[in-house]
This record gives C-alpha cells, sequence and structure tokens, in this order.
C-alpha cells in the first residue's frame, strides 16, 4: 500500500499512531508555516522576497497553505535562521547563505564569492548546471532543502567615511561586509565585521566601523549610509549576483503534498525573479537621487581590485585543499564561471558597453 491510499484509508492520526514517517499532508488540510527572514521589514526589495515568496503559496494553494513572515529579530535573530530551520523551529527561513561560512564556507557557494557568478550566470548555474543537485547535498547535512528566492544583481562597493586612493587605504580600515568577501578583506589587512542590515547605520554613525556596504543605492538610500559615509564605492566585487534563498526544515517539506511541494517551488521561483526586476528598477532612481545630494560615486582603485582578485584566488586554493565539500561543488562552480565569462564577453559585455556609451 503506497503512503498516500495508507492516508486515505486509515486517515492521519492512524499513520501518525501507526509510526509511518514523514507524514504526507491529508489531502484539503490547512498548513500553516513560520518564516523567518534574515532582513528587516523597512526593505521591501529583500525582505519583500520572503512577503511574495509567502503571498503566492497562499494564493496558489486557494489559502489553505499559509504562510506568516517574520523579519529579523522577530522570532530569532539574522543569523540564526539556518539553525531555526535544522532544528525545525520554524519550518522555513528567507536569507542570503554566504552569512553562513563559519559554519562550512560551501554556504557561501550557494550566494556569491568574491569575483563569482553574476546574477545571470548564477540563476543559469542553479537552475541548468549543476548548481542545484550539488547544493541541495551539501545542505541536506543541516536537514535544509535550498529554493532560490531573490537575487540583487551586482551590488555597490560600500560607503566609506574616507576617500579610498589605493590599496594602501584599505589597511585597517574596520569595515562592515556581508558574507564571505570579509575573508578577502582580512588577506588586504582590512578588519571585516559582520553585522546585520538593521544595526549597520548605528555603527557607521558612531565610527565604530569606518566603511560598510549593503546592497545598493535603494536598499542603502534607505538604510541611510549616505548620511553618514560620502564615499560611494563600485563595484562590489565580493557580490557579482548574490542569490537569496528560501531554505525549508527537509521534514516539513517531505511531510507536503506533491501538490504543495509544486506550489513552493514555483513560488520560490516567482519571487527569484521578481527580487532582480525590482533593484533593476529602483536603483537608477536612488542612484540619481544620492548623486543629487552630494554623495561622491568612485570606482575602487585598479590595485585594489587586483590585489583582491590574486587574494581570493589564493583563498580558494587553500579551501580546495582542506575541504572536500568545497572543492566538490567549487570545482564545477569554476568550470561553469570560466565557460559564462567567455560567452557574456560576445554578447552581453559587448553590447552593454556599446549601449552605455550612446546618449540615450
Ligand atoms: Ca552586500
Amino acid at each position: 500500500m503506497d503512503r498516500r491510499s495508507l492516508i486515505k484509508n486509515a486517515g492521519i492520526a492512524g499513520v501518525l499512531a501507526a509510526g509511518v514517517a514523514p507524514a504526507v499532508q491529508a489531502q484539503g488540510a490547512t498548513i500553516r508555516w513560520r518564516l523567518a527572514s534574515s532582513f528587516p521589514k523597512s526593505l521591501d526589495t529583500i525582505f519583500g522576497g520572503a512577503e511574495t515568496f509567502a503571498k503566492k503559496v497562499g494564493e496558489m494553494s486557494g489559502g489553505k497553505f499559509t504562510i506568516s513572515t517574520h523579519a529579523a529579530g522577530e522570532l530569532m535573530p539574522a543569523f540564526g535562521v539556518v539553525d531555526g530551520v535544522q532544528n525545525g523551529t520554524v519550518e522555513c527561513c528567507h536569507t542570503a547563505p554566504y552569512y553562513f561560512f563559519g559554519k562550512d564556507e560551501t554556504f557561501a557557494l550557494g550566494c556569491a564569492i568574491p569575483f563569482g557568478l553574476n546574477s545571470r550566470q548564477m540563476t543559469a548555474w542553479m537552475y541548468e548546471g549543476n548548481g542545484m543537485k550539488l547544493m541541495r547535498e551539501f545542505y541536506a547535512k543541516y536537514n535544509i532543502v535550498n529554493f532560490p528566492a531573490g537575487n540583487t544583481g551586482c551590488q555597490m562597493g560600500g560607503w566609506y567615511r574616507k576617500e579610498i586612493k589605493s590599496v594602501k587605504d584599505m589597511k585597517g580600515l574596520k569595515m562592515r561586509i556581508g558574507g564571505f568577501g570579509g575573508k578577502v578583506l582580512e588577506r588586504m589587512g582590512s578588519v571585516p565585521q559582520n553585522i546585520p542590515g538593521g544595526e549597520i547605520y548605528q555603527a557607521l554613525e558612531k565610527g565604530t566601523i569606518d566603511a560598510a556596504e549593503w546592497v545598493g543605492p535603494y536598499d542603502d538610500q534607505k538604510l541611510g549610509f549616505n548620511k553618514v559615509a560620502p564615499f560611494y564605492y563600485y563595484p562590489g566585487w565580493w557580490e557579482g549576483g548574490p542569490q537569496l534563498d528560501v531554505f525549508v526544515n527537509n521534514k516539513a517539506y517531505d511531510g507536503l503534498s506533491a501538490e504543495n511541494k509544486a506550489i513552493v517551488e514555483a513560488a520560490a521561483a516567482y519571487a527569484h525573479v521578481e527580487m532582480q526586476a525590482k533593484y533593476d528598477a529602483k536603483n537608477p532612481t536612488a542612484l540619481k537621487q544620492l548623486v543629487g545630494s552630494k554623495t561622491k560615486v568612485l570606482p575602487f582603485p585598479k590595485d585594489v581590485l587586483d590585489l583582491a582578485f590574486k587574494e581570493s584566488m589564493a583563498l580558494y586554493a587553500e579551501i580546495s585543499a582542506r575541504n572536500p565539500a568545497w572543492k566538490k561543488v567549487y570545482d564545477d562552480y569554476a568550470n561553469f564561471r570560466r565557460d559564462q565569462n567567455l560567452w557574456f564577453r560576445f554578447t552581453e559585455a559587448r553590447f552593454d558597453n556599446f549601449m552605455q556609451s550612446q546618449k540615450l
């Protein structure tokens, strides 16, 4: 007897009493999940990814499957969400996986690493390359089933209280940086700090940090960083296309019907597309407003990028030598990155360069 007919005949209580686990949700049952976000509610872009995901799940299930979304700090701290999902405290979370590189560096490969894939390339690796398969295999150790659910696109390089004239100015710089980029900054002599989005402004204002990066013009303006640091650098070389994920507890996921599993997958994919669209649509206006209110927008000096690239590649070689989980995923990621850059330079890069030099 398969599980579905077992449920039909015995009812869900009978299945549970018989100790069949995981119990597959009975048809028509109402499901309520809680989602813990790593982000503050004020950011309609990145927190909005979780809201969109939950809204679509509700709509597609005709209101039978509802997910309440909770901002960072409401149920658990911003960086506590992986533990929350792993332990089953919440059924799911929405986060930037690279926050958890302290558990294992491999988390960063499901999000962003310095000089990694851009947003389009990351989506291609996840959906059509081996990305999803490899990351699922890795996340299974944490009781997680992952779904891509947003990307910010290439980020800005952050806000600095003082100008960065050369790589020397990076030495001793206390900087808030999200995720894995901090490992490279450390090698360049800076002092990286991992501070949740909702707490950065105060640290920068007080001067407990010298610089801070978050995402890009739209979010950064909302968080007010332009009021406390005048120099705004680009590009965010540590985040060419960071992916946000919905992480679902594996038991909660296994307990869903096939229909609800498909709903989760489709809702996450919708949120994935929508977040990138929001950032692309909203960033230009915010950038113009920032420049209009005296923010100095500057490219990183070339020696900063050169050293950052060199240190990033050296770091990846070191991790590959000692962390087999990382090596397995990174080898595939690196091959994919090489081919993507080979292809993108012929079309996207040429087209973009030409268009951006025209008067439009
Ligand atoms: Ca960032």
